[in-house]
């Protein structure tokens, strides 16, 4: 593996040229300057790998460094290494994984063999950061409009379980566009342009209705489930929204109790006043309130406060990989603590693998959601997927 080594100290160099050498096959470059290491980068004959480099250099500190790795199209891993302590080395790592470098790790000096070589093994990261691998299409309002008049929008269901029994509780709604040429379009690419242009009442109706017609189809066939819905804040400006969803829930004659409605506030309310008595009102009527990506945005403690939320899901970046990482563990713990004490359901989303939903089984979280349990799939494939979770429980 062609690798570089970056570090002002001389000795640095030496001890961890020592150290990969005594791990594996390295054919190894060093240099003290990372003006110098940015040249060969970009201008190597043979392309770099893998980089390590320390954070504290006097020209050029670790952040900067990793500005122009972006900047001369990088496309090797790297690895951290730092005398700072880990609040300042994992900053410099989030910074790095934000700009969608293949991060392996970060490592304080000094550093062990053992550390080194747990980090040389580690899979890439890139394929969680990345988006979803196609090519960001802008759509525009009336591409948008027209979707929702022609009934191109479809949800996909995932699946949330009781952490302590495994059982199958409840599904989140989420909205896709099957477009005819571009295929599946998620929603990141359409609800800021639906919130934008006024279309969000439509999308959400279009939505609303066909999971509601889904759950009584899941209730005749014996499945009693939650079904979570995403709105949209802008969706909390209408008084009549409660009744919009009485309705809703009167034609396809489901429970008012088994919908969840999860609400982020991605940006500031337009108006506060109309949304807490909107949702006051469906609290009223039994229908669950949760607070979505809760840690994140102004998903924050005011909200906690004001409105009758009924569930707090604490958000998929800090519950996937909390075991082990001293500072996510302790903003979902602690965040988990509150909302018992609230007494609120609790949600863990971004169960990736056993590690997340053991942590969440330790901190006494109720429900769990992500790809380690299942991931959104169309309401026909749920019942198979529903034999094939029990079977694995
Ligand atoms: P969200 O409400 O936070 O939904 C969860 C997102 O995380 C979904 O992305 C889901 O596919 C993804 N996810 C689930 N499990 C995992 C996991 O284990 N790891 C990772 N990395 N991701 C996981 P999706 O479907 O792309 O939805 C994105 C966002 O779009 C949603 O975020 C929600 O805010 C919004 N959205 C979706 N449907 C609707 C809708 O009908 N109305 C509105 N207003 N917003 C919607
Ligand atoms: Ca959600
Ligand atoms: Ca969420």
């Amino acid at each position: 593996m062609k690798t570089l080594i970056v570090d002002d100290e001389h000795l640095m160099l030496e001890l961890l040229s020592h150290q990969l050498n005594t791990i594996g096959d390295f054919e190894i470059t060093t240099s003290t300057r990372a003006q110098d290491a940015i040249r060969m980068v970009e201008t190597g004959g043979i392309p770099v790998e893998l980089i390590l480099c320390d954070l504290q250099m006097p020209e050029m500190d670790g952040v900067e460094f990793i500005r122009h790795l972006l900047r001369v199209n990088y496309a090797g891993a790297l690895i951290l290494v730092s005398g700072e302590d880990a609040r300042i080395l994992q900053t410099a790592e989030t910074v790095a994984r934000a700009s969608n470098l293949d991060v392996r790790g970060s490592l304080q000096k000094p550093v062990s063999i053992s550390a080194l070589s747990e980090v040389l093994l580690r899979d890439g990261k890139r394929s969680s950061v990345c988006a979803k691998g196609k090519a960001r299409k802008i759509y525009s309002a009336e591409e948008v409009r027209s979707a929702i008049a022609e009934g191109e929008l479809i949800n996909h269901y995932q699946p949330k379980v009781e952490l302590m029994t495994g059982a199958f509780s409840g599904v989140e709604t989420l909205v896709r566009w099957d477009h005819p040429q571009d295929g599946l379009v998620f929603p990141d690419q359409f609800i800021g342009i639906a919130e934008e242009y006024g279309l969000i009442d439509s999308l959400t109706t279009a939505v609303v209705s066909s999971a509601l017609r889904q759950l009584r189809q899941w209730m005749a066939d014996g499945l009693t489930l939650h079904v979570a819905i995403n709105v949209s804040m802008d969706n909390l400006t209408k008084l009549n929204f409660p009744e919009l969803i009485s309705n809703q829930a009167l034609v396809a004659n489901v429970p008012l109790s088994s919908i969840v409605l999860e609400v982020t506030e991605s940006k500031l309310m337009k108006n506060p006043r109309a949304a807490l008595d909107i949702l006051a009102r469906l609290r009223l009527r039994h229908v669950g309130l949760s607070i979505d990506d809760f840690g994140t945005g102004h998903s924050s403690l005011a909200q906690l406060r004001d409105i009758p939320f009924s569930e707090l899901k604490v958000d998929r970046s800090f519950v996937h990989g909390a075991r082990g990482d001293p500072m996510l563990s302790a903003i979902t713990e602690s965040s988990l603590k509150m909302a018992k004490q609230l007494k609120l359901q609790t949600v863990g989303e971004g169960v990736e693998d056993q590690d997340d939903w053991d942590f969440l089984v330790a901190s006494g979280c109720d429900l769990a959601q992500g790809y380690f349990i299942a991931k959104p799939m169309a309401a026909e494939a749920l019942s198979e997927w529903a034999v094939d979770w029990k079977s694995r429980t």
